[in-house]
């Protein structure tokens, strides 16, 4: 079996249960070898800061997908001096796997529809796959057109990983209605997560008194 790679960049501040469904339904629809999920240093799209340290972050992925087969941390950049553009990551990691690796980038469907702000975002396309995770309420109706026009042309019905970039595939894992902001949220209200967020997470972020009031 090709050992195709997919890469999950996200603020994880902190990361949740979400996240974790995306990732294996990403593993598993995508037929990825395996799935690397980086946490962002200090992302240029925020407006707002991260809440939890880039090594806070960090560590909360390591301990969410501790005992999940196939998922890993890459480290990369949380320890860059400076913030990194997506597209500077997957030409990293390109250089890295050699030109032949399918190489797969997952995005949740709010990301989708502001990718025409990313830096070079067309470029994404020859540097790898793109794998969607629909929000609730997604409607590709109101993507910007030029995303639209990616969205209708690069999508193709057949099995992946027979090109190393290019496509474009929605999962078909049920759009779930959850975000680190709500989570966060509920924190501070002091309301429970346990259901939301792993345990091993949960017990980190009390410990290191996040997010709370
Ligand atoms: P925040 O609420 O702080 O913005 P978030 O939960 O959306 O955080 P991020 O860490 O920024 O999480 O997300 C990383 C990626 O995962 C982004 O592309 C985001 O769109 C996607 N994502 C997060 N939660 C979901 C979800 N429930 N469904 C689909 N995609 C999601």
């Amino acid at each position: 079996m090709t050992h195709a790679i997919g890469l999950f960049g996200g603020t994880f501040d902190p990361i949740h249960n979400a996240h974790l469904r995306m990732a294996e339904a990403f593993r598993d629809e995508c037929r990825l070898a395996e799935v690397r999920l980086i946490p962002a240093g200090q992302p240029y799209h925020r407006a707002q800061a991260p809440h939890a340290t880039p090594e806070q972050r960090l560590a909360m992925v390591k301990l969410a997908i501790a005992d999940r087969p196939g998922l890993v941390a890459d480290e990369r950049e949380v320890h860059r001096p400076r913030p990194a553009y997506t597209v500077e990551t997957l030409e990293e990691v390109r250089a890295e796997v050699g030109a032949e690796v399918p190489l797969w980038l997952l995005i949740g469907g709010d990301s989708l529809a502001t990718l025409d702000r990313w830096r070079r975002w067309r470029e994404l396309f020859a540097l790898a796959h793109v794998a969607v995770a629909l929000r609730p309420g997604f409607d590709p109706a109101t993507l910007p057109a030029a995303v639209r026009h990616e969205w209708q042309t690069r999508q193709v019905p057949d099995f992946p990983n027979r090109t190393p970039s290019g496509t474009i595939r929605p999962l078909a894992l049920p759009p779930v209605a959850l975000s680190a902001t709500d989570i966060r949220a509920r924190l501070a209200r002091g309301d429970d997560v346990s259901t939301l967020i792993p345990a091993p997470v949960l017990a980190y972020l009390r410990a290191h008194g996040l997010y709370q009031r």
